[in-house]
């Protein structure tokens, strides 16, 4: 069985938390697509982690974790987090890392801030870990595969071949120090040998596992706000963050996903630039912010202090369908319990016309926020573990998100740690 945990809106949703727990009854979980330029906050009971790369089902023995071919895989980043997580006291988690994997450059993380300082004011707020200069490289067929490390001379003919298109760049559009060909390829060396005690052929693997009725879990990166396609763009990241996308970026087949969870923040974030129609600003802003999250809310990557709005239905709605979500996690509500009213986005106003349906960017920069105000329930409802002692106006407010998302709620996460949830 084939499940994704994957986000509705701009990322940052609670997903780690979420995989984490269900990775509990889980044989494998894969990472998909992304790299590590957003981070899984984890809590649980060796301490308090920030996973970016390693997929969120490390903290159990009897769990593989898969790096899947989709992924921008950072191979010192890689290392550098099993190492972390070990000296952390995690028992050494099992990791397998396809084959058909793309390999991350340092070059890609300099070309990812070079690009940032060109664009000066009219930058994308990256998060400069080399993921579009990586995935513009992969589609432009100028990518390293895994596989590719462990070949023979054409390595290295390849490593210089990609140096002199990359070296033009470099000398005549950024005006910055050209790559030495000869070191790229011993770069590459090094990485082969720190990747090689985990490379396997993933889709073959994943096939018999399935064979077996294995449990699977795809876990997204971000949220569908951010996919290339369906999302915010350009104000998007570099691959999809759709479950549709498990498939290929795992290499399994697409009607094996059977359950696609779709988690739903109760309020919004969003790092970097963009639309973002439900914000709010100000003192209003600051104190949702110190509160939000389990740590307040600030990037888990790079620390940046994160954009807050209030719950964006048409948003989520469109989040949730984009994704195929069979099922919603509502998460972070304990969040809002300091707050006498709630309000909620429940429309867009383009051009004097509301509407429920969210529109493309081009429209998106028109869009106001439509209120609805919602009664607040004034109390701390962490701890609660049955639905129905949460308090009348919480409940309330969760079946009003439920009814704009079209799809049922079956968790609502009321804390950070695991075991932090109420299922319906
Ligand atoms: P992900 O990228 O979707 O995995 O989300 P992150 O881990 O970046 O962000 C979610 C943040 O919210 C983290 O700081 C989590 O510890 C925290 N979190 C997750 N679920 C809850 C919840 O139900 N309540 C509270 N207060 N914090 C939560």
């Amino acid at each position: 069985m084939v499940r994704a945990i994957v986000g509705a809106n701009w990322g940052d949703e609670g997903k780690g938390k979420i995989t984490d727990m269900l990775g509990e009854k889980s044989d494998i979980v894969i990472r998909f697509q992304g790299g590590s330029n957003a981070g899984h906050t984890i809590i649980n009971d060796y301490g308090r982690f920030a996973l970016h790369l390693l997929p969120s089902g490390v903290f159990y023995n009897h769990t593989t974790n898969i790096i899947g071919n989709g992924v921008a895989l950072n191979i010192p980043y890689l290392v550098k987090e099993i190492n972390d997580l070990v000296e952390k006291g995690v028992p050494a988690p099992h990791i397998l890392v396809s084959d058909r994997a793309q390999v991350l450059m340092p070059y890609h993380i300099d070309f990812d801030a070079y690009e940032e300082e060109r664009l000066g004011g009219k930058s994308f707020g990256s998060t400069k870990s080399g993921i579009a200069p990586f995935y513009s490289d992969k589609y432009a067929k100028i990518g390293f595969q895994v596989s590719e490390l462990f070949g023979g001379e054409e390595l290295k003919e390849k490593a210089y071949r990609v140096c002199e298109m990359k070296n033009v760049l470099l000398e005549h559009l950024y005006h910055k120090p050209l790559l030495d060909p000869e070191k790229v390829y011993q770069t590459l060396l090094e990485y082969r040998d720190m990747v090689k005690p985990y490379v396997c052929d993933v889709s073959l693997y994943l096939n018999q596992a399935l064979k077996e009725n294995k449990t699977i879990l795809l876990e997204g990166q971000l949220g569908s706000l951010k996919d290339p396609d369906h999302g915010i763009y350009p104000m998007v990241t570099s691959s999809s963050t759709l479950a549709a996308y498990g498939a290929i970026g795992a290499g399994i087949p697409p009607y094996e996903i059977k359950d696609i969870v779709t988690v739903v923040k109760a309020y919004s974030s969003a790092v970097g630039g963009g639309d973002f129609v439900s914000e709010i600003f100000g003192d209003e802003a600051d104190e949702l912010r110190r509160r939000g999250g389990d740590k307040g809310e600030f990037g888990a990557t790079t620390g940046r202090p994160r954009r807050v709005g209030w719950f964006d239905a048409v948003a989520s709605r469109y989040g949730c369908r984009v994704q195929g979500a069979t099922e919603v996690a509502l998460t972070v509500l304990d969040v809002l319990g300091y707050l006498d009213e709630i309000p909620m986005c429940v429309g867009y106003e383009i051009d004097g016309k509301v509407t429920k349906d969210f529109p493309t960017t081009t429209e998106l920069n028109k869009a106001k926020p439509v209120w609805k105000v919602m009664p607040g329930w004034k109390c701390d409802i962490r701890g609660i573990k049955e639905y129905d002692k949460l308090p009348k106006e919480c409940r309330d407010y969760i079946e009003a998100i439920e009814a704009e998302l079209g799809v049922p709620i079956t968790m609502v996460s009321n804390g950070p740690s695991r075991h932090e949830i109420i299922k319906r």
